[in-house]
């Protein structure tokens, strides 16, 4: 077991929140003291045009009060997005959502707008590498960690996930394409890797785990939140919890399978 150095804690979402409002942006109104409303999964959590009976409980829970979810499917390529769009409206309506947009249709001005309008954002999955560089390039990464700071209910799957961690670090996905940067929407204080092995796939579960450790050893700084298929974490009013599937946090030289309904307190503070 590693000897965790007492750094000074601080909640990281609370100082998101303040950092926000410093920089003074203004069209999410962020309120210091708004609990931010963040949901991951590890992938493969649809089943045709529906949630997995899983899953859809905490769907329900995170996403049932949205009116307009803008949908942000960069992930997928191109020739997919449409096809994506419609089984993730037709998912989302079961939900009781009743517009959902994806920014694919629009110009970047369109794209801009429907994020400021949107009352929920869902993130696809996809290309990670590509995902984060049009993120990047057209500065929704700014925009979408500006709103789900300020308290709106943002979710991503797979390579949406993966940026809804710190920074791109244990994705599966290979660099297809030039980032900026690693550095991703840092709404949980992880590194993500989403489709981790069950840990009845003994042998692929292996693999993984020692790839982790192994990416851990060089960034003995970060902690690695992986998650299996159709797992979920959700983190709401200042709690983190498994709501679904297998997950794991993952630090240096150590890690633990969470317990589903058991708050996960490393999601919600940081020693950074
Ligand atoms: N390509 C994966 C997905 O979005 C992401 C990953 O495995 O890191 O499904």
């Amino acid at each position: 077991m590693a000897t965790k150095v007492p750094l000074p804690r601080r909640t990281f979402l609370a100082t998101a929140a303040a950092a926000c409002v410093v920089r003074g942006h203004s069209a999410a109104s962020p309120t210091v003291g708004v609990s931010p409303s963040i949901l991951v999964s590890g992938g493969a959590m649809m089943r045709g045009a529906r949630f997995a009976p899983s899953v859809e409980d905490v769907m329900r829970a995170h996403f049932g009060s949205v009116r307009q979810l803008a949908l942000v499917l960069h992930a997928t390529h191109s020739s997919e997005r449409d096809a994506m769009e419609a089984r993730l409206r037709a998912a989302f309506r079961e939900l009781g959502v009743p517009t959902v947009q994806s920014l694919h249709r629009r110009d970047e001005p369109g794209a801009v707008a429907l994020l400021r309008a949107a009352d929920g954002i869902f993130i696809g999955g996809g290309e990670t590498f590509v995902l984060l560089a049009e993120l990047q390039r057209t500065g929704q990464l700014a925009l979408i960690r500006e709103r789900a700071v300020a308290g709106v209910p943002c979710g991503g799957s797979s390579a949406g996930a993966n940026v809804i961690g710190r920074r791109i670090g244990t994705t599966n996905d290979f660099p297809v394409t030039e980032v900026a940067s690693r550095d991703a929407l840092g709404l949980l204080p992880v590194t993500i890797n989403p489709h981790h092995p069950a840990s009845t796939q003994e042998a692929d579960f292996r693999v993984r785990a020692g790839k982790i450790r192994g990416y851990l050893r060089f960034n003995p700084g970060e902690r690695v939140l992986a998650l299996g298929d159709a797992a979920v974490v959700r983190l709401h009013a200042g709690t983190a919890r498994l709501a679904a599937g297998q997950g794991w946090v993952y630090e240096a030289g150590r890690d633990r399978e969470l317990v589903a309904g058991v708050p996960v307190p490393e999601l919600v503070e940081t020693t950074g």
